[in-house]
């Protein structure tokens, strides 16, 4: 225990603790379970450290990960009801709060129900599908900032837009929203998103989700299969059969593997397609 409500431990393997099981391990790893403590420790370890939400959007190199990695759970994953608005803790993950919200007969976030995250990760990566972002029914945010200041943000003042929010810049403590009603159709709406994201998507391995941002000319996976890189395997890494814009790991994958092939992807739909794919997985070093 480095301070009140703050456990810290050496040498945390992060691979397990990442939707693609890939990474080394950090060298200082925080559990916070309070906001104070979390204020205290930014004003502490001075450099900016690495925020881990529920790992489903990151690349994490092999080896020892030097700057400090942060963990954040207790107070951070409290929700309760304040007059109209839901106030959730940042590391809430999303399947909870959409059970939550049901229970309260609230809906408006039935169109992300699958997406494997948390709260927090979600409004740091501008996370959104079938035309919903996490951003629609935001009312305001709680942040702290690197240096340990903690305030208020209204949505208003948030630059969002896809895949990308300035709120990760900050740590999100947690989030104010105002959702609907549910109107009664919310658990059968979820159901046929489920049904949707399963027929579409790749769940069968570990995996990052989208490994590269839609581009405006055409969805990126479809960019990776017409370019016949669908199945293109190194090491135990392959560009998955089923979704040519996730990489599923077979078992002993590595940041190596995975890198080559992201660089390989690139090169290749820019050759033949002459677009430029921009990376959608956040990568630590
Ligand atoms: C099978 C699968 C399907 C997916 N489908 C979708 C989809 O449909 N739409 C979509 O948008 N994404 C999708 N994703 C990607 C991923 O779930 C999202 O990007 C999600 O928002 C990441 O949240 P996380 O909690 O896992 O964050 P992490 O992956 O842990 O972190 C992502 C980023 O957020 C930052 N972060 C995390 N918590 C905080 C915090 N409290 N404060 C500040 N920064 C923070 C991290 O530092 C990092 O930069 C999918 C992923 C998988 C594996």
């Amino acid at each position: 225990m480095v301070s009140e409500g703050i456990k810290v431990k050496k040498n945390v393997d992060l691979g397990p603790l990442t939707t693609l099981g890939i990474g080394g391990k950090a060298n200082y790893f925080f559990l916070v379970n309070t906001v104070s403590g979390l204020s205290k420790l930014l004003k502490k370890i001075g450099p900016r450290p690495y925020i881990l939400g529920n790992g489903s959007n990151l690349l994490i190199k092999d080896g020892l990960i030097k700057k400090p990695v942060i963990k954040l759970a207790g107070e951070f994953s409290a929700v309760r009801q304040k007059g109209n608005v839901l106030e959730v803790g940042s590391s809430t993950l999303l399947s909870f709060l959409i059970k939550y919200s049901l229970k309260a007969g609230r809906g408006g976030l039935e169109n992300l129900a699958g997406i494997p995250a948390t709260i927090g990760g979600m409004l740091a990566s501008g996370a959104s599908s079938f035309q919903t972002t996490i951003f629609d029914y935001l009312k305001e945010v709680e942040v702290i900032d690197f240096k340990g200041k903690l305030y208020k943000i209204k949505k208003s003042e948030i630059n969002y837009k896809y895949r990308y929010s300035d709120l990760s810049d900050k740590v999100v403590v947690r989030a104010g929203f105002n959702f609907p009603e549910n109107n009664g159709k919310s658990k059968e709406k979820i159901k046929n998103i489920v049904k949707m994201r399963l027929a579409a998507q790749d769940f069968s391995l570990p995996s990052c989700g989208s490994v590269f941002k839609n581009h405006p000319q055409a969805a990126a996976g479809i960019l990776i299969e017409q370019v016949g890189l669908k199945g293109k395997r190194r090491g135990d890494l392959k560009i998955s059969e089923k979704h040519a814009n996730f990489i599923v790991n077979l078992g002993k994958g590595s940041f190596r593997d995975a890198d080559y092939l992201i660089r390989n992807t690139k090169d290749i739909v820019y050759r033949k397609k002459g677009i430029v794919l921009e990376e959608e997985v956040r990568r630590w070093s």
